[in-house]
């Protein structure tokens, strides 16, 4: 498993549990409490940081702080590393 310290904050205070961060998120980081109808987040390693939860919140509730020092960062570059010229 890659080592990530993506960080999500989330303002649940301004929250109207409408779930559109919930429908939005494609690799269900983000799950739903049916208690408090509120978005809760999981496993956020795997996030790919689209921002999709944050940019649709009608709200401003979501903020996505991806690490870009994390190793899936660099692994994704490795893939190229063929092509580097070194600039
Ligand atoms: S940024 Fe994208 S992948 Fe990450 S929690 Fe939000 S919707 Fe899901
Ligand atoms: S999109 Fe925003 S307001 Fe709607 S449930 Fe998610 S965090 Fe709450």
């Amino acid at each position: 498993m890659i080592q990530t310290n993506h960080k999500i904050e989330f303002d649940s205070s301004r929250c109207i549990g409408c779930q559109i961060c919930y429908k939005a998120c494609f690799v269900d980081v983000i799950r739903w409490d049916e208690e408090n109808k509120k978005p809760i987040f999981k496993y956020v390693e795997d996030c790919e940081h689209c921002n999709y939860c944050e940019v649709k919140c009608p709200k401003e509730c979501i903020k996505v702080i991806p690490d870009y020092a994390s190793q899936s960062f660099r692994q994704t570059f490795n893939r190229y590393s063929k092509y580097y010229k070194g600039v």
